[in-house]
């Protein structure tokens, strides 16, 4: 969009961040006849601009260049930067959260909604705007082969993934891999062409390459202002403000604009996620086509605190994860095509923080425990067991785990000591600020969390609407 053709202020609401949950809210409000403004820090992209080089897209979609560290550099923190958010990046695997998760957000919590009944509604209407699809079995790979034989040699369970896609014409040959740097045929539901198309066609005003850098509140409007991408200032204004720009983007900005909430920033939570390699003597080609079919549905697994999937990545990110230098990396790299890979997702306890700096840079201070570790290793060792048993001819765990599910940070809850937002999504700290995406996590479910981030939204959207 561009910027000399959207007012700075007569907002009803403006939303920072344009992800999963930004882009959800804003489809409902404005569907609800409210003025709403979008901005977001990263560019739009479409299916003819996405980036064409793996490494122009981990620059291009992706803050900090592509990959962020904690401050132990042993996490690996992808945050996605540009308009749509995780939405043109993630995988979009789709899972409503069980019984599990729900009772321990609300253990955690004291909200009573956190039910798979009251939430239903939410999780159905995402539902409707979003197309989903089982990857259909003809067109799983050979990684997703040893990943189910795996499964049934060793007595776990594992059940096919849900995917928000529409047609990804695999019987013309369209390997999904790619389309973690955005999907160049429009299949993948993101939000740039589900929601966001509908609610642009409907007078919602977005401005991309924004980046908010503070928020104020006076005589009852919020001021978001910030820098355009070419240097310039900017701000606009609303009633009411919604935060949308994940956990990161959230605590950095409230932090940065004085917000003295004691837990903004803490209960940070990222699924770490270690990607295992095996090699076998045969091409696995895990790169081609539906590249992820299965994921652990096993009980014990999730009463251990860790889900598997089988999973690939572009070849830069591959290499990244492959241990050794020069000639040993290269010699690995040679037999890319016969590399296997499942990972395991840790359902993280240990809370991290994000804080920032005396520049206003985020610091993210993440570590895990014993009990996160605990269970690592035991998805380690089912990882071990389903190679093993499937003929890998050599085992190699991923150089490092990687947080691609940021949670936490603004939690929600009864407690106004304990939580930074109530059961209506407004901040204890001023009732004219709302929180509504990852952010607000209390604690790690250990599911797939862009549904409900869809589903939390639609509902924190009947909230505000109720202010009108
Ligand atoms: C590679 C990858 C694969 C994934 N796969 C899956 C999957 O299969 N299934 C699943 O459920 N989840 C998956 N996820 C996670 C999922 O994408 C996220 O949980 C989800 O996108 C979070 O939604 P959100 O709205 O909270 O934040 P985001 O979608 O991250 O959106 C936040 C937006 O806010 C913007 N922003 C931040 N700060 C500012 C600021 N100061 N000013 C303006 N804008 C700002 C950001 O640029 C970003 O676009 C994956 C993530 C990654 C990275």
């Amino acid at each position: 969009m561009e910027k000399d053709k959207i007012n700075s202020s007569g907002y009803d609401v403006v939303i920072v961040g344009s992800g999963c949950s930004g882009s959800f809210v804003a489809w409902k409000l404005n569907k609800a006849g409210l003025n709403c403004l979008l901005l977001e820090a990263g560019s739009y992209f479409h299916a003819e601009s996405y980036p064409r080089k793996e490494l122009d897209s981990n620059s291009k979609l992706y803050w900090g260049g592509g990959i962020e560290l904690n401050t132990e550099a042993n996490i690996g923190i992808l945050r996605p930067k540009v308009l749509g958010g995780g939405s043109i990046v993630n995988q979009a695997l789709l899972d409503r959260f069980d019984d599990l998760a729900f009772d321990s957000w609300t253990n955690e919590s004291g909200i009573e909604y956190f039910n798979q009944k009251d939430l239903a509604r939410y999780y159905d209407e995402v539902e409707e705007v979003i197309a989903s699809q089982e990857i259909p079995a003809k067109f799983r790979n050979r990684n997703a082969a040893i990943f189910e034989q795996g499964f049934t040699n060793n007595g776990f369970q594992c059940a096919p993934l849900v995917r928000a896609q529409k047609d990804c014409k695999y019987e013309d040959g369209n390997d999904c891999v790619e389309c973690l740097g955005g999907c160049r045929i429009d299949s993948k539901q993101s939000m740039p062409v589900t929601v966001l198309k509908d609610a642009v066609d409907n007078g919602l005003k977005i401005v991309a390459d924004f980046e908010a850098l503070n928020l104020s509140m006076e005589k009852g409007r919020g001021i978001v202002s910030g820098r355009f991408t070419n240097g310039e200032s900017g701000e606009f204004s609303g009633k009411k403000i919604v935060l949308a720009a994940s956990s990161i983007g959230n605590a950095r900005l409230l932090l940065n604009s004085g917000f003295k909430h004691p837990m903004i920033g803490r209960k940070f939570f990222t699924h770490p996620q270690h990607m295992v390699l095996a090699l076998y003597e045969e091409a696995v080609n895990s790169h081609k086509g539906a590249f992820q079919g299965f994921k652990s549905n096993d009980p014990n697994f999730r009463k251990s605190g860790f889900k598997l999937e089988n999973v690939y990545a572009p070849p830069v990110a591959i290499a990244m994860l492959l241990p050794g230098f020069g000639r040993t990396h290269q010699e690995i790299m040679r037999y890319m095509s016969h590399l296997a890979c499942v990972e395991v997702a840790v359902r993280d306890t240990n809370p991290g923080r994000i804080t920032v700096n005396k520049a206003g840079r985020a610091i993210i201070i993440k570590s895990l425990n014993k009990e996160d570790r605990i269970r690592w290793n035991k998805g380690l060792h089912a990882i071990d067991n389903i190679f093993n048993s499937t003929g890998a001819k050599r085992i190699i765990p991923g150089s490092i785990p990687i947080g691609l599910h940021l949670m936490g940070g603004c939690s929600i809850g009864m407690d106004s000591n304990t939580a930074v937002v109530d059961q209506d999504f407004r901040m204890y700290e001023n009732q004219d600020i709302y929180v509504t995406d990852s952010s607000l996590f209390p604690n790690a479910p250990g599911i797939n969390p862009s549904f409900t981030i869809m589903a939390l939204s639609i509902k924190a959207s009947e909230s505000i609407k109720k202010e009108f």
